[in-house]
């Protein structure tokens, strides 16, 4: 029978099947952080259930730590609350973590791929939306609740039905100064915040195939905005030679036989999904969002729908009116970082944007890398003194202004053109008033002090 990608990895992950139809599925990996791992080890504890295989389990701080001084002691009580739990949880139950200052830590989305820990063909959770993101290496990944988080400490299994499968097949050579974020921004407007509901998505296509396995990640990681349970990419020889070396990354004696296996992980010819959609890359351009949701994106130069009544409460909340243009319009912060945004090539493509010039004094710009390794490049390519020549805040790794759980907030009716993923209400603070977009796009707004396409910059 053929079968598609998803199907290969879920299918070969499947303990028992239930007699009310779901799967008992067995997890390879879990990834946890501060925010949604207490409860499952309080749960743990008053059970008396030990974690069964602490060594699939691997643990960092991100979402609530400072991104200046974390050599200092941190200064928010809550965050340093939830931050000494994870720590205690992690040593009584024999889990790793890559705490705050450790060379590894970093945003959990960010330091599995980068240190070998998310492989192909695995299956990888987290109680986190964005775990989508390590499908680009290949994974079923997907983000849980805090009871299923317990749920995989006491028994490394899941309990869950088979989502259906769709896959998303992506054209053509894209045109100067289109991102991967456009991309999927164009694919989440087109498709809307529901359109993927119920189903994993695979993404092909010679479009996908072209981009960087970095890329592929920000491609993965927004699946989730359009509603599917997750997105993966089949992988391919830039995923072998990525996945390859790393710290964790199997052993050369054992590489062989894992390259044997990842190269079986395709979609047969002939397989059948559930839904299908097809995109034209050249007719990609640089995106931007003028609601409150990823899916109320438009092209840059584009305005805003002038059938907008049903995102009225959005437009009011941001102060835009249907018929707006957002190019000139003026932008208070700027911040490249996050899961969607915060690797090494983001930082680069910014730099080289940046490079000898100066952000609009009016303009508050924050650069946080995704975590230490791509901090420790940054700095090693001298990518920080380019950055801050221009302006920009170079800060440690975390998640940072991607969501208003740190000191890193966005004040109260300030625009914030964020590479983040989500632009929800209060997203980065409240009040705050998120536009998302590329890294390049919101280093051009950096530049100028408001929204510009940045087509019209590049040489
Ligand atoms: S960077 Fe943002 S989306 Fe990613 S894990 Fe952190 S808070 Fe979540």
């Amino acid at each position: 029978m053929k079968k598609t990608l998803f199907d290969k990895i879920w299918d070969a992950h499947v303990v028992k099947k239930m007699d009310n139809g779901s799967d008992l599925l067995f997890i390879d990996r879990q990834f946890i952080h501060e925010v949604t791992s207490p409860q499952a080890f309080a749960g743990l504890r008053e059970r008396g259930v030990p974690v069964l295989f602490p060594s699939r389990v691997t643990a960092t701080a991100d979402h609530n730590v400072p991104t200046r001084n974390q050599h200092l002691p941190v200064k928010d009580e809550m965050s340093a609350k939830q931050i000494r739990e994870l720590e205690k949880n992690c040593r009584e139950n024999g889990v790793e973590l890559f705490g705050l200052g450790h060379r590894y830590n970093g945003i959990v989305h960010v330091i599995g791929p980068e240190l070998g820990l998310t492989r192909p063909g695995m299956t990888i959770v987290c109680g986190d939306s964005h775990t989508s993101t390590h499908g680009a290496l290949g994974t079923v990944a997907f983000g849980i609740g805090t009871s299923q988080v317990e749920q995989v400490l006491a028994t490394q299994c899941l309990l869950g039905e088979k989502p259906k499968r769709m896959r998303i097949t992506v054209s053509g050579k894209l045109s100067a100064g289109v991102a991967a974020k456009d991309v999927i921004l164009h694919i989440i407007a087109a498709l809307g915040a529901a359109g993927g509901n119920g189903h994993f998505v695979e993404y092909a296509g010679n479009t996908v195939d072209a981009m960087s396995v970095e890329e592929r990640m920000t491609i993965c990681n927004m699946s989730i905005e359009m509603g599917a349970r997750g997105g993966l990419i089949a992988p391919d020889e830039k995923t072998m030679a990525y996945v390859a070396g790393r710290t964790f990354s199997p052993p050369p004696g054992d590489m062989n036989e894992a390259l044997a296996y990842w190269s079986s992980l395709y979609t047969d010819a002939g397989a059948v999904f559930d839904a299908e959609y097809f995109f034209d890359a050249e007719k990609i351009v640089p995106m931007i969002t003028y609601g409150t949701s990823p899916a109320q994106a438009l092209p840059v130069d584009g305005w805003i729908p002038g059938n907008a009544e049903n995102e009225k409460r959005a437009l009011d909340y941001m102060h835009f009116n249907a018929g707006d243009r957002l190019v000139g319009k003026k932008i208070d912060f700027v911040f490249i970082g996050s899961c969607t945004n915060g690797r090494i090539e983001d930082l680069r493509a910014v730099a080289g944007l940046v490079a000898g010039k100066k952000i609009a004094e009016s303009v508050t710009a924050w650069i946080v890398p995704g975590s230490k390794e791509v901090e420790t490049q940054a700095r090693a390519e001298g990518l920080d003194r380019i950055l801050e020549s221009a302006g920009f805040e170079f800060r440690q790794p975390g998640c940072s202004a991607c969501l208003g759980m740190n000191e890193d907030k966005i004040p109260g009716g300030k625009y914030c053109v964020s590479t983040g993923n989500r632009n929800f209400e209060g997203r980065q603070g409240p009040g705050a008033r998120t536009i998302l977009a590329a890294p390049l796009t919101a280093a051009a707004a950096a530049l100028y002090g408001y929204i510009k396409d940045v087509r019209t910059i590049l040489n």
